[in-house]
């Protein structure tokens, strides 16, 4: 039996932190009531759970309790803000900004509004993938009535000037959303300070559990208005309904505490690894590094290689450690990721790209040994296709 390779992919998803499942499990089985249930005690006790989970959550991003949407996770946040923006605003305004770099689930809803009528302006980044704010400011019109920047990108960790984006939005009386699945839990984040008016966020890139999330929707200063995309029983104030699944949300908001108490010393640690691997993997010719040096989550690397196949690099390394070239999310296709190629990477160079993901539970052995394996692979791989 081999080993299990090192784990390097954790903006895919994180391993689930050990005490989030000690909290969830007591709500599987003996508070397993529905938290909408009003007439008993074990709907109450749901009914508690989710009020602080809820508060929590709103804490970490400094809104209130009552501006927290549970969702299934990040990408239907996302379609709930940016279509139910549209279809509530519909009469005021049918223009949407965003940036080419967003996830698909910020892209694809777009596009699908495309198809209704609506005209979206896909923002150009700069080639270390943070966007122009004079561009930004520059695309806004009359009829803009969201702008939907992302706080920081799944492949290259690129955190956008959020405060800076914000007040742009503010002074020109449109609507932001940012979609932070890779940043709660490890960057401050606040709604008020960043002037954000609706924010997805997700469990299971933060050491929580998949298929649990939230939409921040701002409540006063201004009051977002928004079309439900799921609508039933009402839960969520009728904007989400279906039936809260608790065990999801306790653990999704000790996910998120956890990350706030640790995000200094993690934030320490893993700039550290992630300084190390570099360091290590820069010592070849022809290595590039992908995105802002220094305004990017602290867990992230990404590298394009020269002179060899991205698909024959990965393949070596299969054994040694779980990485991804570009998003996971389309590294099926051989296509060059759409956010390396928004860098003005040529085709070749998008191909032979590397996504480290470093997390909490990796090591400084872990990297040291990733590292050499690498370097061992590039340099036959170079020698082989010479
Ligand atoms: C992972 C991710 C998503 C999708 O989140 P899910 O909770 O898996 O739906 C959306 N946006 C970004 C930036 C992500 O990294």
């Amino acid at each position: 039996m081999s080993k299990n390779p090192i784990y390097l992919d954790c903006h895919a998803t994180t391993p689930m932190d050990k005490r989030v499942l000690q909290e969830m499990l007591p709500y599987f089985t003996e508070h397993f009531g529905n938290p909408s249930s009003i007439t008993h005690a074990y709907g109450w006790e749901a009914e508690a759970a989710v009020k602080t989970a809820r508060n929590t959550i709103a804490d970490a991003i400094h809104c209130n309790q009552s501006e927290i949407i549970f969702t299934s996770g990040a990408t239907e946040a996302n379609n709930l803000a940016i279509k139910g923006v549209a279809e509530a605003y519909f009469s005021k305004g049918q223009h949407i900004i965003t940036v080419q770099t967003e996830h698909r689930a910020v892209l694809d809803p777009c596009k699908y509004l495309e198809t209704l009528g609506f005209q979206v302006t896909f923002l150009p980044v700069q080639k270390d993938g943070l966007i122009d704010l004079a561009q930004l400011e520059k695309a806004i019109r009359p009829d803009t009535i969201l702008v939907s920047v992302m706080a920081a990108n799944n492949e290259i960790g690129v955190i956008q000037p959020l405060a800076a984006i914000g007040e742009i939005c503010r002074q020109h009386k449109v609507l932001f959303h940012t979609d932070a699945a890779q940043a709660i839990g490890k960057i401050p984040l606040d709604v008020e300070n960043m002037k954000i008016d609706l924010m997805s966020l997700t469990g299971h890139k933060v050491y929580g559990p998949k298929g649990i999330g939230a939409l921040y929707l701002r409540r006063r200063n201004p009051r977002v208005q928004i079309a439900a995309q799921i609508v039933g029983g009402g839960q969520e104030r009728g904007i989400r309904s279906g039936t809260l699944y608790t065990p999801q949300i306790v653990g999704f908001a000790k996910a998120v505490a956890l990350g706030l108490a640790e995000m200094e010393s993690e934030t320490k640690r893993q700039l550290q690894l992630r300084e190390l691997l570099w360091q290590n993997l820069n010592q070849l010719e022809g290595i590039h590094l992908n995105g802002h040096p220094k305004q990017r989550l602290p867990g992230n690397l990404n590298v394009s290689v020269e002179g060899v196949d991205g698909t024959a690099l990965l393949l070596s390394l299969q054994q040694v450690c779980a990485i991804s070239a570009g998003s996971a999310c389309s590294s099926s296709s051989i296509a060059p990721s759409h956010v390396l190629t928004a860098l003005g990477h040529g085709e070749k160079l998008a191909y032979a790209s590397l996504r480290f993901g470093i997390g909490r539970f990796n090591t400084k052995a872990e990297i040291e040994q990733v590292s050499q394996e690498i370097l061992t692979s590039i340099k036959s791989l170079r020698k082989f296709q010479a």
